[in-house]
């Protein structure tokens, strides 16, 4: 048995599973079992939801000031113990260390930070009818609310959920990913001595289609804020629908990364165009994994892009120097090795990767993949349509900015793209006329806080982020009076 057993929050306290069954978790990197988790059942997401209704009256009764400085607190904990938070993501999730260090774990204080900080600040509407009467709009907390969150970025989205749920006065029935549950448990752990009340933060560890989905059927919980794949949000949205519960789903893309003729390819941008592609393995959301690229460079963008890409360093995620580690899961692996395969029975040429990568000494068994770029396929092969999450690029010329617009419009998601080019106007233009939640002009991953964040068409429902996030917690009420 592994040394590490994770443990439930309820009601305060750490536990186990009520019927003691446990889920392995595995080392990417070694493919080695290191923990187990809690294999819970309705049985413990009852028990959650039960002691987060008890506890929602005096939360919701908070000061803002309370509240914001409990998250406050607990944003200090992580920030205290930021490296060994930092190796363990990296360790449960296959993601460089390094990466963890600079990106998920500060992250995560800073959603903590950003929300306390945004609950104090955050105002009431009011609407005056001339010589009539006043409108205010009050905004109530909605009372237990489920945040269900994915495994590539584990504790940045854990806390991007509950930090406004919390700020905004709900208590909180929460689902890490079973793939990835373990920085969600040891937040659970500093959240007690953070000095949460019990009952307000409950943290159910399990598998999807039993935990998760007994989170989302449970009476007492009135919304569902959901990070994961399309095809999980579609089943979640109908399971919510008749209990009219207020969901708001973030899920898969398929994004377009837009390089004109007239872009600044500085080794800088070039650097983050590669970065756009192969971050944490390709397994962001955000990746573009659509490289469109204007014809008339294409074959110089190609060579100085594939130089780039082969001089990545895939290796033990927990040396500082590696750029890419291992994919998340065995049947992830599996699965984006499958994409490859179709892409080269599709017809694609490979560049340059299109392998699994066999590595020595502590990780020899892990999930490893070499990044790969593929060209020579049109927008509507498989290829070019369905999410692969893995380190996959496609190279797709384009003419003009109509051919690149209906190219990137042109698969069913609609999350983020980002577009290369030194001429404002077209920015601004093609800004306009993408058809994604978010629009990076020559950046990509540069993130405020306050903006709406999400996406359209098979991509998302709705909007997280600042007031929208504030606002999809809590219920408005408006109050009229005549004078
Ligand atoms: P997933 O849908 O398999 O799982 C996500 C979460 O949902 C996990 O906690 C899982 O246990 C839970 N779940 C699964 N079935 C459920 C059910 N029936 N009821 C309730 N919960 C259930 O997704 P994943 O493989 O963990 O994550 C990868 C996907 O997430 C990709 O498609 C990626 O694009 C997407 N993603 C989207 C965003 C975004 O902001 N739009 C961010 C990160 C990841």
């Amino acid at each position: 048995m592994p040394s590490t057993r994770l443990a439930n929050l309820i009601d305060g306290r750490l536990q186990a599973p009520a019927d003691d069954q446990w889920l392995d978790v595995h080392e990417p990197a070694t493919g080695a079992v290191f923990a187990q988790c809690p294999d819970s059942t309705a049985a413990d997401v009852d028990a959650a939801a039960k002691a987060a209704q008890k506890a929602a009256p005096a939360w919701a009764a908070t000061s803002a000031e309370t509240r914001a400085s409990l998250l406050h607190k607990l944003a200090d904990l992580i920030e205290a113990t930021l490296a060994p938070f930092a190796e363990l993501e990296s360790r449960d999730s296959g993601k460089p260390v390094a990466l963890a260090r600079r990106l998920d774990i500060p992250r995560a204080v800073s959603n903590l930070r950003f929300f306390a900080s945004a609950i104090i600040g955050w105002e009431s509407e009011s609407h005056a009818m001339e010589n009539a009467a006043i409108n205010y709009t009050l905004r109530h907390p909605l009372g237990v609310v489920g945040c269900i969150s994915p495994w590539n970025l584990p504790l940045y989205l854990f806390t991007w959920k509950i930090a406004p749920a919390l700020a905004s006065g709900n208590t909180v029935v929460a689902k890490p990913s079973e793939i990835t549950p373990c920085s969600a448990a040891l937040l659970g752990e500093l959240s007690i001595e953070a000095g949460f009340p019990a009952g307000v933060l409950n943290i159910v560890q399990g598998r999807g289609p039993s935990t998760g989905q007994a989170l989302v059927e449970h009476p007492v919980i009135k919304a569902i804020s959901f990070t994961g794949s399309t095809r999980t949000g579609a089943g979640i949205a109908a399971t919510a629908a008749p209990q009219f519960k207020k969901i708001s789903l973030e899920m898969g893309g398929k994004n377009p990364a837009i390089v004109f003729a007239d872009a600044d390819l500085s080794e800088e941008n070039l650097d983050t165009i590669v970065r756009s592609g192969f971050a944490n393995q390709g397994e962001i959301c955000l990746c573009g994994s659509r490289l469109l690229v204007q014809r008339s460079i294409y074959d110089s963008f190609r060579e100085r892009y594939l130089a780039k890409v082969r001089a990545l360093r895939v290796g033990d995620p927990q040396d500082a120097g590696t750029d890419l580690g291992a994919l998340v899961s065995r049947e992830h692996f599996d699965k984006v090795m499958r994409c490859v395969a179709l892409a080269r029975d599709e017809g694609g040429r490979i560049l340059c990767g299109g392998d699994a990568l066999k590595l020595d000494g502590r990780c020899a068994g892990g999930w490893f993949i070499a990044p790969t770029v593929i060209e020579g396929l049109p927008n509507d092969a498989q290829t070019n349509q369905q999410e692969i999450f893995g380190p996959v690029v496609t190279l797709i010329p384009f003419d003009d900015e109509a051919e690149a617009i209906a190219l990137a419009n042109g698969t069913g998601y609609g999350l983020a793209a980002s577009l290369w080019t030194q001429d404002l106007s077209r920015a601004h233009r093609m800004g306009a006329q993408l058809e994604f939640g978010i629009v990076w002009i020559n950046c990509w991953l540069l993130r405020d806080l306050r903006t709406p964040f999400g996406g359209s068409k098979h991509s998302g429902v709705g909007r997280e982020g600042g007031a929208e996030a504030l606002r999809f917690f809590t219920e408005p009420r408006n109050i009229c009076i005549r004078y």
